[in-house]
């Protein structure tokens, strides 16, 4: 059984004191929704506040990238091993944003991911085509090789500590969802590919979280979806009402 996992991403939004005001507010409103996964991901600049103020609660942390080193001269760039110990628990990697603006290749994301389970934590890795690949009809193309890539040496030990969230690039913060039943053929499409990199059981159990204008309106049908184990949400996490519905959906 794959307990449902909600993440929201905050991306560059909520300076440190509002991020705190705002998880004081939803550590009380969803501290008793124990059949989930709870997941916020602040700015690398918030997590360590963040983690002390939910550190006896339901709700984990998240950072939105974290490098494929340990230390060294990286100017502007936060470790693993750095996150570890400020007590976050998850680390997003490869969002589409950053795929676009800082240079995250499959390789690069594969890097990350080595150094995020080597320090023991979670991952959360993202994948998804743009709207000119869909329309070019290269939606599992792009999926499988994005995901041939970041998983390139991934032991089957570390699957239960990787979440994947397909993002189709055209969704996100676009108020376009896919529909539940394109995610979830997308979902199904790389339980498949996982099941042929690893074995049937670890695709089974492997968790697939939908990101794209996830909203309070839709989350009920996209987790109807036999392959759709969560939701990673961006706009819709920045507001407590909006994120507190789809946690409750
Ligand atoms: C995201 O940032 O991962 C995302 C899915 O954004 P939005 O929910 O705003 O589309």
């Amino acid at each position: 059984m794959r307990k449902p996992i909600i993440a929201g991403n905050w991306k560059m939004y909520k300076t440190p004191k509002e991020s705190l005001e705002f998880v004081r507010q939803l550590r009380d409103k969803l501290k008793d929704m124990k059949d989930r996964e709870i997941v916020v991901c602040p700015t690398a600049l918030s997590a360590a506040a963040v983690v002390e103020t939910l550190r006896f609660s339901n709700i984990q942390v998240g950072c939105q990238d974290a490098h494929w080193e340990n230390e060294g001269a990286y100017t502007g760039n936060i470790s693993p091993a750095m996150f570890k110990e400020s007590g976050v628990h998850y680390v997003i990697l490869g969002h589409s944003e950053r795929r676009q603006f800082d240079n995250d290749t499959d390789a690069r994301i594969n890097a990350k991911l080595k150094n995020v389970l080597r320090n023991s934590l979670k991952a959360i890795v993202c994948v998804g085509e743009t709207l000119s690949e869909r329309e070019a009809g290269k939606t599992e193309n792009v999926v499988e090789t994005q995901v041939n890539g970041c998983f390139e040496g991934i032991g089957l030990g570390d699957l239960a500590e990787i979440v994947v969230a397909y993002e189709p690039v055209w969704a996100i913060g676009t108020g376009k969802t896919a529909t539940p039943e394109q995610a979830n053929e997308v979902h199904a499409f790389i339980r498949g590919l996982i099941a042929k990199r690893f074995n049937d059981d670890a695709a089974a159990n492997l968790r697939i979280q939908y990101g794209g204008s996830v909203k309070p309106e839709n989350i009920k049908q996209l987790m109807a979806q036999a392959d759709i184990d969560g939701a990673l949400v961006g706009g819709a996490s920045l507001k407590i009402d909006s994120f507190t519905a789809i946690v409750q959906f």
